[in-house]
Formats: structure tokens, sequence, C-alpha cells
């Protein structure tokens, strides 16, 4: 498949923009922080960061990674989740050309990165990726989106109870709280994104890849799993594949073949 150049370099600068914005909501929406106010400063010296300093992953690089005042090291992770993100776009846009699911996929895959990082660094999953992710997903299947409005409600409504219910059963095995709230949450928000089959393929992806990766680890330290973190993977993977894994699935239990 071509795609138009011009096209390409838009939605990669556009991912590079959003990336850098997702900067912002990761540093401030787990301590309850505005996001517009105040305005990005260094941490060590507080001068404020102009504009020029501000460009996604080019400053940094420009500036070796090192604030241009107190020259205090700046974070890798600002241009990395900025490339990611602007190469989540590029990728999209071959895959998907300009059509309704890549927009979908672009914002499902943004709010996704968000999850993962805030709940691997923090332990946490901000309700605004989680709340505001099933709000934007319920309006995209208004809108045409990649399950139909019903399907989205549907889909939602599996998630929360799903987790819910893990949940009440972990605690009651384990004796104290094994899942947050902010999993049940994020997974009304896939849920709203892929539908309910696509929720039961999620919590399957990401229970089989957390045991698999966690496991291993806590058993030399007692630790606690960020679940969201396989949650988002098994939920990005189930957006791109699930059709396919799904219908593989119904095949291999019709027993044909
Ligand atoms: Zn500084």
């Amino acid at each position: 498949m071509t795609v138009d150049p011009v096209l390409l370099a838009g939605a990669v600068v556009l991912g590079l923009c959003i990336g850098s914005f997702l900067n912002v909501c990761i540093l401030r929406l787990p301590f309850d922080r505005s996001l517009t106010r105040p305005r990005s400063t260094c941490p060590s010296c507080k001068q404020p960061i102009a504009w020029r300093d501000n460009i996604p992953v080019f400053s940094w690089l420009w500036l070796r990674g090192k604030c241009r005042w107190c020259h205090a090291p700046i974070s890798r992770q600002y241009p990395l989740i900025e490339a990611l993100v602007g190469l989540l776009f590029g990728a999209l846009l071959f895959a998907y050309g300009v059509t309704f699911q890549a927009a979908s996929a672009a914002l499902f895959g943004t709010l996704l990165l968000g999850i993962a990082i805030t709940d691997a660094r923090h332990y946490l999953i901000p309700d605004e990726f989680s709340l505001g992710g099933l709000v934007i997903g319920m309006l995209l299947s208004l809108g045409g989106g990649v399950p139909g409005f019903l399907e989205a409600l549907l889909g939602a409504a599996v998630g929360f109870a799903l987790l819910w219910v893990v949940a009440r059963a972990g605690e009651w095995v384990f004796k104290e709280e094994a899942m947050g709230g902010g999993d049940i949450k994020m997974m009304a928000m896939v849920g709203s994104f892929v539908g309910w089959r696509g929720v039961l393929l999620t919590v399957f992806a990401g229970a089989a890849l957390g045991s698999l990766i966690f496991i291993p680890l806590s058993l030399k330290k007692k630790r606690l799993v960020p679940f969201g973190v396989f949650l988002a993977v098994g939920a990005a993977v189930t957006f791109v594949f699930g059709d396919a894994i799904i219908a593989w699935y119904a095949h291999f239990l019709g027993g044909e073949g």
C-alpha cells in the first residue's frame, strides 16, 4: 500500500505533539495536578521551558538531554515517548489508511501507553485515562467506530464486571487487595474499544503475559504487580489481531479442519 509522504509526515508530527502532551499527562495526572497550569519548568532550576526547548524529540537531542540553564539531565523518557507515539501514528496510517479505524487506534494506543507507564511507575491508573478513555470509546462507537454502540456498551459492562469479580475473588483468596479499582475502570474503557469478546481475549492475554513475566520476578522479592501494564499489551494485541484470533478459535472449537 502506498501512502502520501506529506500525509505520513503529518501523521508522525501529530503523533510527536500528542506524545509531548502525553508526557505532561504522565507527569502530572498521578499527582492530581492541572495539565495546563503552571507552565512546564525545569525540575532542578525552575526555569520555564521555552517553546524552542520544548519541540518533541529534537530539543532533547539538540540540548543533549540537559537543561539549557542549569545543565541538569532531562529524562530519556520524554523523547522516547514522543518518538513512540510519532511512530505509532505513522504505522497506523500505513496499516489503516485515512480511516475512522486509524483514528480510534491512535487514541486507544495513546491511552494504553499512558496507562502502562503510570501503572509501572506509580501503581495507579489515572481516571482521566480510564474513565476519560471510556467516554472517548463510547463517542467513537456512536460515530461509527470499530464496535457499534451496543457492542461498545456491552464490552464496557463486561470489562467492568469481569475485573470486579476477579478483584473480589482475589481479595477473598489473598486477604488483601490484589487488584485496584484502576484496573476495573481501565477494562471498562478497553471494552468500549474492543467489545465483549475483545475483553475476554485481553484479560486472557494479559494474565498469561503477566504470569510469564512477573511470577518469576516476584518469587525473588515480594512486590506489587502493575497488572495494567500487561492488560495494556493484551488490549493492543486484541485491537490489532483480535478478530483473526477469535475467528481462528471459533473454527478450532467447531472442530473443522
Ligand atoms: Zn534547569
